[in-house]
């Protein structure tokens, strides 16, 4: 099967990309999507603070997504294909795709990669201690929560203050989990101020900066973890630690851009952050392929990743030659 343009990911960027690209004057675009349904991670993200800058209002994460899926939707020009998990990309823009059923191979004009972020774990900080059970990625809670239903635990301690464990911190507060703490190993926050503001101090929820969980303790289950403060050196302050119980530990420390495809297809990877080595937005260094949102770096909101992955759309149509037709509906 040949397509003209086919874009990997149907998250916000991959979403604002197919858009931006049709309006460019791509006839044809292929969005595929390994979940059951368009958004990606805003799915998950059911607290208000979207939209601020790109709608000027607020809006719950799927409020968000939900706005760019009916748009995508409603375009004849753009075909969505649901529970198609991309697993090949080559050099000359040859992909595989499984889907219920078929395993589906297309030579594309142009690839754009929005496959988004996964987390960084527990193992990748070192966190020294016993590995018993209770210790999540905040993300991974967050889909527990909110997606499935479920609680992680009781009473929980929080490593990082990325923006995903502050969120997390009040959503475990508000379905009645005790979130005893927030450690944070930097001397200032890493999420932004607003999370700091809404999801702690209005739940007074301690903030512990220049600290880290030094040790995990529980033999099936977490049953308390060790915090100790953290010298100008890098090292525990001597007499300075001590001991919090909890059953459940999130790890909120960063994300990683998913680019596999990317270093599958040839394409330079930067070692440090697995970033796309690039010659400028959203470029990677193969020819007709592209990367936008949070493959290409990890964006802090998804208002900006909208705004810059619309770059990515115009790129493509570019580099297929494309222009807008005035009889063309996008
Ligand atoms: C847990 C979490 C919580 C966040 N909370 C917030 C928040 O509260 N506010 C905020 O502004 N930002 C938040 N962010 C940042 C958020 O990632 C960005 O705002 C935005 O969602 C990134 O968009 P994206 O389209 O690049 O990635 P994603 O939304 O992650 O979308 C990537 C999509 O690609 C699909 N995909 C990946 N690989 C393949 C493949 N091989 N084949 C087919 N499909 C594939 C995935 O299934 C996914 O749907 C959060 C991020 C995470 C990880």
């Amino acid at each position: 099967m040949r397509r003209e343009l086919v874009i990997v990911g149907g998250g916000p960027a991959g979403m604002a990309a197919a858009l931006a690209a049709r309006a460019a004057g791509v006839r044809d675009v292929l969005l595929l999507e390994r979940d059951s349904c368009l958004g990606g991670i805003l799915n998950q993200c059911i607290h208000p603070g979207f939209g601020l800058h790109y709608f000027k209002q607020e809006l719950t994460g799927p409020e968000y997504a939900g706005r760019f899926a009916d748009l995508v939707r409603q375009d004849p020009g753009i075909e969505v294909s649901l529970n198609s998990f991309v697993s090949k990309l080559d050099g000359s823009l040859e992909l595989s795709y499984l889907r219920p059923g078929a395993l589906v191979d297309v030579k594309a004009g142009a690839v754009i990669l929005a496959t988004g972020c996964r987390e960084r774990t527990r193992e990748m900080i070192t966190i020294p201690g016993m590995r018993p059970a209770g210790v999540f990625p905040a993300g991974l809670a967050q889909k527990m929560v909110n997606i499935e239903g479920w609680l992680p635990g009781t009473e929980a301690v929080i490593a990082g203050s990325g923006d995903i464990g502050l969120i997390m911190a009040r959503r475990l507060t508000l379905e009645g989990v005790k979130v005893k703490a927030v450690v944070e190993i930097k001397p200032e926050p890493s999420g932004l101020a607003r999370n700091v503001a809404q999801c702690l101090d209005d739940f007074g929820i301690p903030l512990y900066l220049r600290h880290r969980i030094s040790f995990i303790h529980g033999a099936d289950r977490v049953s308390k973890v060790t915090v100790s403060r953290v010298a100008e050196n890098g090292s525990d302050e001597p007499g300075s630690s001590f001991d919090i119980a909890c059953d459940t530990v999130l790890v909120s420390v960063g994300l990683i851009p998913e680019n596999e495809l990317l270093e599958m297809a040839g394409g330079a990877v930067d070692r440090r952050n697995n970033t796309p080595v690039s010659a400028g937005v959203n470029l990677t260094s193969v020819p007709g392929l592209f990367a936008c949102g949070n493959a290409f770096k990890v964006y802090d909101l998804a208002d900006s990743v909208t705004a810059d992955s619309a770059l990515a759309g115009r790129l493509a149509a570019e580099y297929l030659g494309a222009s807008p037709s005035p009889e063309e509906p996008v």
